[in-house]
């Protein structure tokens, strides 16, 4: 049989390249190899699962048997791929070589940790997939206090999401405000000021040092001197994109593993995409950017070369409490903001000297505007 074309990953990447795959190409040997349990689940929904009351399972969309049947593929699950040997065309499982006629890299990112000192590390936890997800479950049922490091996107969507789900929640990050790589802070003040309507505490500054057993509960020492007590704590502190087997096999990596506009790495039969990927200088973490490079490289592995546009990509965060959305400016521009708007209904504009919009936030009711803004917003890689 001839080498298949080898997946490296089951998460939104790599289910949704098979899927569009098999629309052109019903025929050519498909291998996907995962190290979680392959089980087809919507990674977005992970921060929402409390107030909609899913657990793991519930979550769950398919299992790979399923999903094996459905793309017409061999499925590896709990199987962790250890090195790649570009020059023969060949991956490592341990000891175990896999020939490939093509190779994706769709391993996605991981999480980052920081040190802590104290006795109870095991007690924060990272979620980044499903069972991350479902092991935090199991800890946090029965309890009520958490803390939330990190108040990032992620951060603030488990605050909401943890609220709803009945939870109080204590959020420490090193930064001003929330989401500061993303937002305008007026619209990141009115994100905090929703969440701190339905009782979130935030402590934006410190950091988290010392975490501590404390008969049934924990404490968490913070480096202004503060301390918390909570019950369980989740890591949201940021996502780096896995590279260091790519760059093991000698392949090009920065940020992230780094593809041209046809998803190829700097090897010949071995692309990327997903969170993993940095595509034309662009890492982008979210689920739209990965579902166009799903679409462009199916029609490469098929035969017809394809390169990958980006329009523009709204996101749109899931804080109920106070719906945003956004937009920021595309990489070296710089533009000049407006602020329209106040309380939790803000509009913040950002615009270049002549004129043409280039990045927005908008929230509360001014998240109506989108459809209208979208039209303006120049493309992400024309
Ligand atoms: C809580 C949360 C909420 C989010 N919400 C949104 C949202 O609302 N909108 C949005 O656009 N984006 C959102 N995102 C981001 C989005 O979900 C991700 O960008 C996307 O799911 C990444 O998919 P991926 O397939 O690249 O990576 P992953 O889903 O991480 O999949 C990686 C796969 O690679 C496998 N793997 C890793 N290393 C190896 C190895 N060595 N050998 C074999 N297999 C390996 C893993 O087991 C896994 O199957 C959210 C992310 C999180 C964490």
């Amino acid at each position: 049989m001839s080498a298949p074309v080898v997946i490296v990953g089951t998460g939104l990447a790599g289910y949704n390249l098979a899927r569009e795959f098999r629309k052109l190409d019903s025929e050519t040997p498909l291998l996907l190899i995962t190290a979680d349990d392959g089980r087809s689940y919507s990674k977005p929904m992970l921060s929402t699962g409390f107030g909609k009351n899913k657990d793991a399972d519930g979550l769950s969309m398919a299992e790979p048997g399923a999903m094996a049947e459905q793309l017409k593929a061999e499925i590896r699950t709990h199987t962790r791929i250890s090195g790649i040997d570009p020059g023969h065309k060949r991956l490592w499982i341990g000891e175990e070589a896999v020939n490939y006629r093509d190779l994706v890299l769709a391993w996605g990112a991981e999480t980052v940790r920081v040190p802590v000192e104290g006795d109870a590390p095991e007690a924060i936890f990272p979620i980044n997939d499903l069972e991350d997800y479902a092991r935090f479950r199991a800890a946090a049922a029965g309890k009520q206090r958490v803390l939330l490091l990190g108040a990032g996107l992620i951060g603030c969507e488990f605050a909401n999401d943890l609220i709803l789900g009945g939870y109080q929640v204590d959020l420490v990050a090193p930064c001003e405000q929330v989401m500061p790589t993303l937002l305008h802070p007026a619209a990141a003040a009115a994100v905090q000021a929703g969440l701190e309507s339905l009782g979130a505490r935030f402590h934006l500054g410190p950091v988290l040092t010392r975490l501590q057993r404390s008969g049934e509960h924990l404490e968490a020492h913070l480096s202004d001197g503060a301390t918390l007590a909570c019950d369980v704590v989740v890591s949201a502190i940021g996502l780096r994109p896995r590279i260091d087997l790519a760059a093991a096999a000698g392949l090009q990596v920065n940020r992230g593993v780094v593809v041209d506009r046809h998803l190829k790495t700097s090897h010949a039969n071995i692309y990327a995409l997903g969170d993993c990927a940095e595509v034309d200088g662009l890492n982008l973490l979210y689920v739209m950017p990965l579902m166009n490079c799903a679409r462009a490289l199916a029609q490469t592995l098929a035969g017809n070369a394809t390169a990958v546009s980006y329009g523009a990509m709204p996101i749109t965060v899931k804080t109920p409490v106070c719906p945003l959305v956004v937009s920021p400016p595309p990489r070296g521009h710089e533009g000049v903001w407006t602020v329209e708007g106040q309380g939790s209904d803000i509009k913040a504009l950002c615009r270049d000297t002549s004129g043409r919009l280039l990045g927005y936030a908008l929230t509360g009711a001014a998240v109506m505007e989108k459809l209208a803004l979208n039209k303006e917003l120049p493309p992400l890689l024309a």
